[in-house]
C-alpha cells in the first residue's frame, strides 16, 4: 500500500505532471507503439529483464500510466491499471485471481453485469460464486472453503446503497488468505478501501470520476505486483484479454478527475437534501446519510470526511407503472434525464429493477428487497436544489405518490 498521508484531493492536487514543452498537461501519446534503438533491448523487454520502457500500447502507454498513477494515488495503492470499461477491469481481474475449481464469494447487491458475469460466465470456467447478504460477517464467514480465493463486494452497493463493512471484511479475508476485491465505483474520495484493507479496488470510471457521460472506462487499483501480473505479455489478463483503454481518453478522463473532489461535495450535499425532504414528506427513501439507513453509523465511522454520504439515492413508489410515470414526469419538467449510469452534472434517474439489475431473477430481486417500484437517482450538480425539490414534488402530487 502507498504511504497513507494526505486526504484523496490532496493527493491529486499534489501531482505534478508535464507536458514534453512544459505544458501543464501531459502530452498524449498517440502511438500504439514505440522504437527501439536496439534489438537486443526489445528483446530483454519481452523477457521481463529490462523495466521501464514503453513496448505496445495493450501493455502500457505514456497517457494511460499518468491516469492511473492519479487513480492509484487517489486509492491509497501502489498501481493501477486502466480499462476500456468498468467491466473489462472486474472480468479481467476476477479472471487474474481465479482458476478453474476456485470459489468466489460476492455480496448479492452488486452491479446487474457483475451479477450476470458471476452467474452465468465464470461457470464456463468452472469458476462458482456463492452470493451473500455482504453486510453479515457470519454468512460470508459460513460460505469460506478451502477453493475461496476471492470476497467481491462494492463499497455502496448498486441499486440498494448497502454499506460493506470493509475493515471487518478484510480481517476475515486475511485469517483465510483470501482476496477482497472491493469496486469503489459509487464512491471515490469518500471510501479508501484500501486503508481499510481491501488488496484491490476497482472503478467503472464511467461514472463519477469522469464525470461527462461521454465515455466508458475502468482502472484496476492494486499492489505493483498483482499489476504486473496482469499486463504480463504471457499470462496477463488484461495483457492477454486485452481491455485497453485508448491514450484519447485517458488524457481526457485525466483532466476531469482533477474536480471530482468538488463534484463528489455538490453531489452529495443534494442527494441528502432530497433525501431528507423525501422522507419528511411520507416517502421510503434509502440514502446512507439518513439516520435511519442500517449501516448509516458504519458508514459515518469508516468513511473519509468531507465528501458526504455520496450522490445516490433510492426512493419507492410502489409499482413499477408510478415508477415509470414519475420519471417521463420528471424528464418532462427538465429534472434530468431518464438514464443509466451515474455521476453527470444533470440528474439521472431509473427503475433499477427493469434496467440496470435485471439480470437478477424477479424472484431474487424480490429475495434482496429489490422491489418493483424503486427509482434510483444520481442526482446532479444543480445549483438551486430546492427548487429541484419543488419540481419532483409536484411530479409526485400530480401522480399521488406523496
Ligand atoms: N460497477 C458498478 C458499481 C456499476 O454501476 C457499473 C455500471 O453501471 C459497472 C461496475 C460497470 O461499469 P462499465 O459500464 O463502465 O463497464
Amino acid at each position: 500500500m502507498s504511504k497513507q498521508k494526505g486526504n484523496p484531493a490532496s493527493r491529486i492536487q499534489d501531482l505534478q505532471f508535464f507536458g514534453e514543452f512544459g505544458g501543464v498537461n501531459p502530452s498524449i501519446a498517440d502511438s500504439s507503439t514505440f522504437t527501439y534503438l536496439a534489438g537486443k533491448t526489445m528483446g530483454d523487454v519481452f523477457e521481463g529483464t529490462r523495466e521501464g520502457c514503453y513496448l505496445y500500447s495493450r501493455h502500457t502507454n505514456p497517457s494511460t500510466s499518468y491516469l492511473g498513477k492519479a487513480i492509484a494515488e487517489m486509492e491509497y495503492m501502489k498501481g493501477a491499471i486502466l480499462a476500456a470499461s468498468g467491466m473489462g477491469a472486474i472480468t479481467s481481474t476476477l479472471l487474474q485471481l481465479c482458476n478453474s475449481g476456485d470459489e468466489i464469494i460476492s455480496s448479492r447487491t452488486i452491479y446487474g453485469g457483475t451479477y450476470a458475469f458471476l452467474r452465468n460466465y465464470l461457470p464456463k470456467f468452472n469458476i462458482k460464486t456463492k452470493f451473500v447478504n455482504a453486510t453479515n460477517l457470519v454468512q460470508i464467514e459460513n460460505a469460506i472453503t478451502h477453493k475461496t480465493k476471492v470476497i467481491y463486494c462494492e463499497t455502496m452497493s448498486n441499486p440498494l446503497l448497502e454499506i460493506s463493512d470493509i475493515t471487518a471484511i478484510s480481517v476475515l479475508a486475511k485469517e483465510h488468505k483470501i482476496k477482497l476485491v472491493v469496486d469503489n465505483t459509487f464512491t471515490p474520495m469518500i471510501f479508501s478501501p484500501a486503508k481499510m484493507g481491501a488488496d484491490v479496488v476497482i472503478h467503472s470510471l464511467t461514472k463519477f470520476i469522469n464525470g461527462t457521460s461521454d465515455t466508458v472506462g475502468g482502472a484496476v487499483c492494486a499492489a505493483e505486483d498483482f499489476i504486473e501480473k496482469m499486463i504480463d505479455v504471457n499470462s496477463g489478463s488484461a495483457m492477454l484479454l486485452g481491455p485497453v483503454m485508448d491514450s484519447m481518453r485517458a488524457a481526457s478522463i485525466l483532466k476531469n478527475i482533477r474536480t471530482l473532489h468538488l463534484r463528489m461535495k455538490k453531489h452529495s450535499e443534494n442527494a441528502q437534501y432530497l433525501s431528507e425532504k423525501f422522507q419528511d414528506d411520507g416517502l421510503r427513501v434509502i440514502y446512507p446519510g439518513l439516520k435511519n439507513h442500517p449501516q448509516h453509523e458504519i458508514m459515518k465511522n469508516t468513511m473519509n470526511n468531507g465528501f458526504g454520504f455520496g450522490g445516490m439515492f433510492v426512493i419507492d413508489t410502489k409499482t413499477r407503472e408510478k415508477a415509470n410515470k414519475l420519471m417521463e414526469e420528471m424528464q418532462k419538467d427538465n429534472v434530468g434525464y431518464l438514464a443509466v449510469s451515474l455521476g453527470f452534472y444533470k440528474t439521472l434517474f431509473c427503475a433499477p429493477g427493469s434496467s440496470t439489475s435485471s439480470e437478477i431473477s424477479e424472484a431474487e430481486q424480490k429475495d434482496i428487497g429489490l422491489s418493483e417500484g424503486l427509482i434510483r437517482f444520481s442526482v446532479g450538480l444543480d445549483d438551486d436544489i430546492e427548487r429541484t425539490y419543488r419540481i419532483i414534488r409536484k411530479c409526485m402530487k400530480k401522480l399521488q405518490i406523496i
